[in-house]
């Protein structure tokens, strides 16, 4: 294939990656962008393929065909609750790729650089398998947290922010010893004396955080995984695959920006590990007041009288499947002259936009979904506020107890409206695992039960 084929394709598939991202920035375009990123990534897969490899074709065709079908089979199989763990896992493996395709890189003998070459050529591989290696084992804890294998709590051991800076300053010294190193054979024991480094730093980095910073650890992850990939294409000398991993890495950084800005952290603080997580398991001051239930037809009653009514979903939406029922009673609610609005919290459920996935899902029309920031200060001349299966999201101790793991954190303010019914199954706490003081409020009743069977049932009614 010729130089300039290559590139066009190249620049194709690159301007498509753009256009992908520019398209997943509104629900209305997102499905688009998904397009453009499908085609975009055929045509670099197709491209390298038919460019680069000259050997082995056969032995590649089957390996990626056995990767396909699994690949296939595992997201066919997903449950929607099950997307952010399956994001997690993905993840680690873009990371296990960075740090094979550094060792193959460094034990490559055809590659043979000298003079500066060579020392860059070492530190790109240095970096790929540094960031490979921690985005590895940092996405395998992350999968462990989000799919509850691994517990929600941070682990705090007592001198951690000491452990992570002599694991960085230890990572710092060892690589100016690769670098430095004559002996193919020392070289690759500083190589792996630092993956070992890396992959315990990537553990001790998001063990250490607290169930309430997840949402940003799993954008960051999505961010390295990005920069590793970057450094891969450094590595291979490939244009497109370092302007690939530098779109996801910036974007993945934009996104964690995002989020700590959604839940009011620095992004260091959180990375440093255990931010605001020191009274995880006090649950806050003892809350005042008394659990009040609501039954189905008082529900219904309740909405049949509502005008403005607000439903706020949270991760028990996501877990009960609840989102058609939910649209259901708001096509229901609409036919009869209700003014129904959805208030979305930016870190609700256990992934970016997870709230937003499931409501399209169920054609919730777009213009009738909020977020936080558009809608907080209407809650005052709501009716009614639904919250289904949310928790962290809408719990007033993170304004009103400052040791709270999730102090400080902009929450919904769903108890300055007239009423709210919580639907949930029981009085457990939310992912930070603090209680919640919404429940005992005067104006909310508490509906226990699944979301969905009470949704469904709650439609019945009205
Ligand atoms: P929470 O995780 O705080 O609470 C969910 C609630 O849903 C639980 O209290 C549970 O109560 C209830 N629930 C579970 N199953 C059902 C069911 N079948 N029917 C009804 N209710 C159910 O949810 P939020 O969305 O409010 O908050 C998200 C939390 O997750 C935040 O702490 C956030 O930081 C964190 N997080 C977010 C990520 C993101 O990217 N968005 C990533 C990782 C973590 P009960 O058991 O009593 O029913």
């Amino acid at each position: 294939m010729s130089e300039s084929l290559i590139t066009v394709s190249y620049l194709a598939a690159a301007a498509l990656f753009i256009l992908a991202l520019s398209g997943l920035a509104a629900n209305e375009t997102a499905r688009r962008g998904n397009m453009f990123g499908i085609v975009g990534m055929t045509i670099a897969v197709l491209v390298t393929i038919a460019a680069f490899v000259t050997d082995n074709l056969a032995v590649m065709v089957v390996i990626m065909a056995v990767g396909g079908v699994i690949g296939f089979v595992l997201s066919r199989r997903v449950q929607m609750t099950q997307m952010p763990e399956l994001v997690a896992i993905l993840h680690s493996l873009v990371g296990l790729a960075a740090v094979l395709v550094g060792f193959a890189n460094f034990l490559d003998p055809s590659i043979q650089y000298t003079g500066v070459e060579k020392t860059i050529h070492e530190i790109e591989i240095y970096i790929g398998i540094a960031i490979g290696a921690l985005t590895f084992t940092g996405s395998v804890v992350a999968y462990g947290k989000l799919s509850g294998m691994l517990g929600g709590a941070p682990m705090l051991l007592p001198a951690r922010h000491w452990l992570n800076l002599a694991l960085f300053v230890g990572t710092i010294v060892i690589g100016a010893k690769f670098v430095g190193e004559t002996s193919h054979d020392q070289a690759m024991i500083w190589l792996l004396i630092m993956t070992a480094i890396a992959l315990l730093f990537g553990i001790h980095m998001v063990a250490a955080i607290g169930g309430a910073d997840m949402p940003v650890v799993i954008s960051m992850l999505n961010s390295y995984s990005g920069w590793a990939a970057a450094a891969t294409g450094f590595m291979l000398s490939n244009d497109l695959l370092i302007v690939t991993g530098a779109l996801v890495g910036s974007s993945g950084a934009i996104l964690s920006y995002i989020m700590c800005r959604a839940m009011n952290r620095q992004f260091l603080s959180v990375i440093a590990g255990g931010f605001g997580t020191s009274s995880a398991s006090s649950g806050g001051p003892a809350a005042e007041g008394e659990v009040q239930t609501i039954d189905i037809p008082a529900f219904a009653e309740l909405l049949n009288d509502a005008k403005e009514v607000m439903i706020v979903p949270g991760y028990g939406m996501a877990t009960a499947q609840a989102q058609h029922a939910v649209s259901d009673i708001s096509k229901n609610l609409i036919s009869k002259g209700v003014n129904v609005r959805f208030g979305i919290h930016p870190v609700a459920g256990r992934m970016p936009g997870h709230m937003n996935v499931l409501l399209a899902e169920a054609k919730v029309p777009y213009d009738i979904v909020f977020e936080m920031d558009e809608i907080n200060d209407d809650f005052p001349a709501v009716d009614v506020s639904i919250v289904v299966g949310a928790n962290d999201t809408v719990n007033p101790l993170a304004q009103e107890d400052a040791d709270s793991p999730i102090a400080g954190m902009p929450v919904l303010e769903v108890w300055k409206g007239e009423t709210t019914v919580v639907l949930k199954r029981g009085m457990a706490a939310g992912y930070a695992g603090v209680d919640n003081p919404l429940f005992l409020k005067e104006n909310t009743r508490m509906c226990f039960g699944d979301a969905r069977e009470t949704l469904e049932a709650l439609a019945k009614a009205i």
